[in-house]
């Protein structure tokens, strides 16, 4: 099943927080009644998707990111394959939906992409095992971590340089039923290819994450992880329009902005 959070495009300005969740059939939604990850009831399917504005799909608590869990990626910018994973976290108010501007912060002149599979947790969870778990796992999405690569290499952590408003894009929608163990991911800019690697060449696979992130801090359902981008990372400008794209999976656009 693929999930949305959406608003009625009466509602011209987009007000996340005022975002319903729904479930797309074809290209029509029908909007979720009651908790999206307990119990709920899915209403008919009948809205066209063009009369809605798409917010982003979940509202997480946390956003987990991997650095460098890809070996090509790592040594494009001169950096060691880490032992145990990477993480660090974005703010929830860097998110930003399909199709909505990444704006370019006056604080740096070096803005880059990055395409990765994002992991949505379904359910609470500490401690969690690898073999168990695919039972906390939601669903799947297409994320852009968006970074101030200058401010990355300046800064001693990398709180600035990944938490800019709009530098966290996801959506525009969650699947409930993919299969993320070998899934070709591309990024372009422009139309024209930056990166492209399968999901099958992550150094720490999806299960090894969550069981390493859910041993330092609980896991909430909404929470999204991630999992780290492939070689290709470049800049972008005023006025680029980048798409991310998992096969099988869809694909998120945005355009840049100063
Ligand atoms: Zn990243």
């Amino acid at each position: 099943m693929k999930i949305v959070r959406y608003q009625t495009i009466g509602e011209a300005v987009r007000q996340p927080e005022k975002a319903v969740y729904g479930w797309m059939l074809e290209d029509k939604i029908g909007e979720i009644q009651g908790d999206i990850f307990g119990e709920y009831r899915r209403r008919e399917a009948k809205t066209p998707i063009a009369d809605v504005q798409l917010a982003a799909p979940c509202a997480p608590s946390k956003i987990l990111c991997v650095g460098r869990n890809y070996v090509e990626h790592a040594k494009e910018l001169g950096n060691e394959v880490p032992k145990v994973p990477l993480i660090f976290l974005k703010p929830p108010s860097s998110i930003i939906a399909n199709g909505e501007h990444i704006l370019l912060p006056p604080q740096s002149n070096q803005v880059e992409h990055e395409a990765e599979l994002v992991v949505v947790i379904g359910k609470r969870g500490r401690n969690i095992t690898p073999e168990t778990a695919k039972e906390y796992i939601f669903g799947y999405t297409i994320g852009n971590d968006i970074t101030a690569r200058d401010l990355q290499k300046t800064d001693g952590q990398w709180t600035r340089a990944k938490g800019f408003d709009t530098f966290c894009s996801f959506g525009p929608w969650i699947d409930t039923e993919f299969d993320a163990s070998d899934a070709v991911v591309t990024c372009r800019v422009n139309g024209q290819m930056r990166q492209m690697a399968s999901t099958r060449d992550m150094v720490f696979n999806v299960s090894t994450l969550i069981a390493y992130i859910s041993s330092i801090m609980t896991l909430e359902a909404g929470d999204i992880i991630f999992t780290g981008t492939p070689a290709g990372v470049g800049i972008l400008k005023n006025g680029d329009v980048v798409d991310v794209e998992i096969e099988g999976l869809g694909k998120l656009t945005n355009p840049v902005k100063l």
